[in-house]
C-alpha cells in the first residue's frame, strides 16, 4: 500500500457545531470523557465474546477479553486500548466521522440551553447565591455523541483500529477536532481499537495513575470486562447484580445506573432480585427520576433491560424480558438456565424468558405497592411520572389488573392538589346505597372542577374522580368494576345514583309553559341534539349536556380528536335543563318572542361553555352582538 491511501476528509457540519461546543462550551465533569471511551471499548468486547460462540475460526481469538490503558508522560498520551470487534476504514469513515444519531441535534439544543443557565447560576454563584448546576456534559452520554468527548481533554486523538474482519486492513483515523480529520491505513496487527488521547496542556492530570484509577473505580467499575493500567486490573468486573443486595451500597445501585442507562441522574428507585426456581435469575431493575420523554411515539420504543446468559452479555433493549406497559424500566437480567447461543428468535419464544418476564413484572409491582404504603410521597413522585404506563398496563395487559389497581391514585372533587385518592379509599368514602364510582375526564382540573355535572354530587357529598388525561376514558372504561362498583362518568345520562337521590331528580313534574318550551328546544336544536329532559341534578346551572348510555361522551370524542391524524366526531347530545332555573323560566315565558330560537341557541352554547369549551366561536359570536348592542 502507498501513501496514497491517505485521505483527509471534512467534518459534516453538525459535527463541526458539536466539536465546537465540546471543545469551548463545555467546561464541567471533563473527566467522564473516559467513562465514554470506555463504554465504548466495552460494548466492542461484548461483540466479540458473543460472536465468538457461534465462530471458531474468529481473528485473533486467544487474546485476553480486556481494555488497557497506557499513560505516556513523555509524550503527553493516555491510550485506551481494547481488543474488541474493531473497525474497518469503512466504519471509521461510517461510525466516528459523521453522526448517525438523530439525537445529535437535539443533544446541541438542550447542551447549549443548558450550559447558558449553568453560565447564568455560576455568575450567581460569584454573587454569593450558591446553586449547582448540572452541566450539559453530562449528556453526552445520553445522546450517543460519546467518542467525542475525546476532545474535551485532547488536541488530537489517533485511533488504530484492526477489525475483527480477517480480511479488512488496519486503518487509522486521527484529527484535532477542528474541521476534518484523516483516514490512513495502520501498523496495528492485533485485534481491536487503540484509541490515544494527545492531552491538551491543562489537562495532563490524566497522566496521573491515581487520578486515572480514581476514574475507572468511581465510573467503569463493573464493566463486564478487566480494565488494566500496566499489568494491574483496576475494575472489579463483577457483576454488581450477583452480590447480595445487603453487599451493595446505594452509591453502587446509582453508579452502576449511570453506567448503563446514560441517564446522568441518579435513578428514582431501583429493585434487586434473584431466585433459582422456577427458573434462575438475578436482576437490578431501575426508574429513572424523569419518565422517558416519547411515550407517545408508542410501540417502538425501547425496552431497557440488558439480557446477560452466564455472565456474557447477549442483547440489551431485550423486549421478551418485561410486559409493554413496564418499557421504561431500565436494567440487567442475568440467566443461567439459557444457552449461549440463544438467538433474538429463541428469546422470543422462550418460555423461561416468559417466565422471568411475569415474575419480575410481578415482583416490580409489589415493590411499588410496598413503596405506596410505606413512603407515599415518594411514590406519588413516582406516579407523577410514570402515571401514563401503569394506566396503559390496566387495559393492556389483564393478567396484572388486580396487581395495578391498587397503584392508581387519582384527583378528585374531595382532594385539593395531590393525586392521592386511591379506588380503595374511594370505596371507603362512598354515601348509603351509592353503587358505583363516580368520574369526570376534561382538559383541566381547573375546568373540571367547575363543570355543572358536579353540582349534585357536591350537594349530596358524594366523591368524584378528576382526570385530564386523553388516555383516561378508555382506561377506566376497560377497568370495568371495582369491588362490584361500576365506573360511571358524570356526563352519562342513566347516573345510576342511590335511589332516593334518584327519585328526587327524576320525578319532575313541569307546568305547560315548560312542557312547550322542552318541544320548541328540541325541535330548534334538532340538528345538534337527540334528546331534551327535566332533572333537578342541576342546582346553579340552566343546562348541562349527557350522554345516553352507549352513547360517546365528550371526553372520549376529544380524545379521538387530539389523536395523531385524529378524527373529527359529528357532535350530536342530549341536553339537560334545570326547571327551577331563572334564565329556563323566563325563556318558557317567552315562546313568542321573535328571538326565542336564537336565545334557544345560546341556551346550547352556554352548556357547552359550561363545560370550558367553545363549540362553535363564530355562531356563538353573532348571537352575542344583539345582545351586546
Ligand atoms: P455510541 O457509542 O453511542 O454509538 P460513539 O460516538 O461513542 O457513539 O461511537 C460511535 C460508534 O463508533 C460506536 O457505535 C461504534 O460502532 C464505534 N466505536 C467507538 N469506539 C469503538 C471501539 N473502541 N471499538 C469498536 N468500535 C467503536
Amino acid at each position: 500500500m502507498t501513501a496514497a491511501t491517505q485521505e483527509t476528509h471534512e467534518f459534516k457540519t453538525e459535527i463541526k457545531e458539536l466539536l465546537h461546543l465540546i471543545i469551548h462550551t463545555l467546561y464541567t465533569h471533563k473527566e467522564i470523557f473516559l467513562r465514554e471511551l470506555l463504554s465504548n471499548s466495552a460494548d466492542a468486547l461484548s461483540k466479540v465474546q458473543f460472536e465468538s460462540l457461534t465462530n471458531p475460526d474468529l481473528y485473533d481469538k486467544d487474546q485476553p477479553l480486556e481494555v488497557t490503558l497506557k499513560i505516556d508522560k513523555d509524550n503527553g498520551t493516555l491510550t485506551i486500548e481494547d481488543t474488541g470487534v474493531g473497525m474497518t476504514r469503512e466504519d471509521l469513515a461510517s461510525q466516528i466521522g459523521t453522526i448517525a444519531h438523530s439525537g445529535t441535534k437535539k443533544f446541541m439544543k438542550e447542551a447549549a440551553a443548558i450550559e447558558a443557565e449553568r453560565k447564568k447560576a455560576e455568575d450567581q454563584e460569584k454573587k454569593g447565591k450558591r446553586k449547582k448546576k448540572k452541566g450539559a456534559l453530562e449528556l453526552i452520554g445520553q445522546f450517543g455523541v460519546g467518542f467525542y468527548s475525546a476532545f474535551m481533554v485532547a488536541d488530537k486523538v489517533t485511533i488504530d483500529t484492526k477489525s475483527v474482519d480477517r480480511d479488512a486492513p488496519a486503518a487509522r483515523w486521527e484529527s484535532d477536532g477542528l474541521g476534518s480529520y484523516s483516514l490512513s491505513e495502520s501498523e496495528r496487527r492485533k485485534r481491536g481499537t487503540a484509541i490515544t488521547l494527545h492531552l491538551k496542556e491543562d489537562e495532563k492530570e490524566f497522566l496521573e495513575e491515581y487520578r486515572v484509577k480514581n476514574l475507572v473505580t468511581r465510573y467503569s467499575n463493573y464493566l463486564p470486562f478487566p480494565v488494566m493500567l500496566g499489568e494491574e486490573k483496576i475494575n472489579t468486573p463483577e457483576a454488581l447484580w450477583r452480590k447480595s443486595k445487603r453487599s451493595v451500597k446505594d452509591d453502587e445501585y446509582n453508579e452502576f445506573y449511570k453506567q448503563i442507562s446514560a441517564d446522568w441522574q441518579d435513578p428514582m428507585l431501583h429493585l434487586h432480585i434473584s431466585a433459582d426456581a422456577p427458573v434462575q435469575y438475578s436482576a437490578i431493575l431501575y426508574a429513572g427520576k424523569t419518565a422517558p420523554q416519547d411515550y407517545y411515539q408508542g410501540a417502538e420504543e425501547e425496552h431497557g433491560l440488558k439480557l446477560y446468559v452466564k455472565r456474557v452479555f447477549i442483547q440489551d433493549n431485550c423486549k421478551p424480558l418485561l410486559p409493554k406497559f413496564l418499557r421504561f424500566l431500565r436494567g440487567v437480567v442475568e440467566t443461567e438456565d439459557l444457552p449461549l447461543n440463544v438467538s433474538r428468535e429463541t428469546i422470543q419464544n422462550d418460555l423461561r424468558i416468559s417466565k422471568i418476564n411475569k415474575i419480575i413484572a410481578k415482583k416490580f409491582l409489589d415493590h411499588l405497592k410496598r413503596m405506596a404504603t410505606k413512603e407515599p410521597e415518594a411514590y406519588l413522585e413516582f406516579w407523577k411520572q410514570y402515571e401514563r404506563y401503569l394506566k396503559e398496563g390496566t387495559h393492556s395487559d389483564p393478567t396484572y389488573r388486580d396487581k395495578l389497581l391498587p397503584l392508581l391514585r387519582f384527583h378528585s372533587t374531595k382532594q385539593a392538589d395531590k393525586p392521592e385518592v386511591t379506588l380503595e379509599s374511594y370505596a371507603k368514602n362512598k354515601i348509603d346505597g351509592q353503587k358505583a364510582i363516580y368520574y369526570a375526564v376534561g382538559e383541566s382540573l381547573d375546568k373540571l372542577r367547575r363543570i355543572p355535572h358536579l353540582e349534585l354530587f357536591a350537594k349530596n357529598d358524594i366523591e368524584v374522580l378528576l382526570m385530564t388525561m386523553p388516555m383516561d376514558d378508555m382506561v377506566i372504561t376497560s377497568l370495568g368494576e371495582y369491588e362490584g362498583m361500576k365506573f360511571i362518568n358524570v356526563e352519562a345520562g342513566d347516573l345510576e345514583l342511590p335511589e332516593n337521590i334518584k327519585k328526587e331528580i327524576e320525578d319532575v313534574e313541569v307546568g305547560e309553559d315548560l312542557t312547550k318550551l322542552k318541544d320548541k328546544v328540541k325541535e330548534t336544536l334538532k340538528d345538534k341534539v337527540d334528546e331534551v329532559r327535566y332533572s333537578k341534578a342541576l342546582i346553579d346551572s340552566p343546562c348541562k349536556f349527557y350522554s345516553q348510555s352507549g352513547g360517546m361522551s365528550h371526553s372520549v370524542r376529544r380524545m379521538l380528536q387530539e389523536m395523531p391524524g385524529g378524527m373529527s366526531v359529528p357532535l350530536k347530545r342530549d341536553l339537560e335543563l334545570n326547571p327551577d332555573h331563572q334564565f329556563i323560566k323566563s325563556l318558557a315565558g317567552r315562546l313568542d318572542n321573535a328571538s326565542i330560537n336564537d336565545q334557544i341557541l345560546l341556551l346550547y352554547h352556554l352548556a357547552s361553555l359550561l363545560e370550558g369549551h367553545v363549540e362553535e366561536p363564530q355562531e356563538l359570536a353573532g348571537l352575542m352582538l344583539p345582545l351586546l348592542r
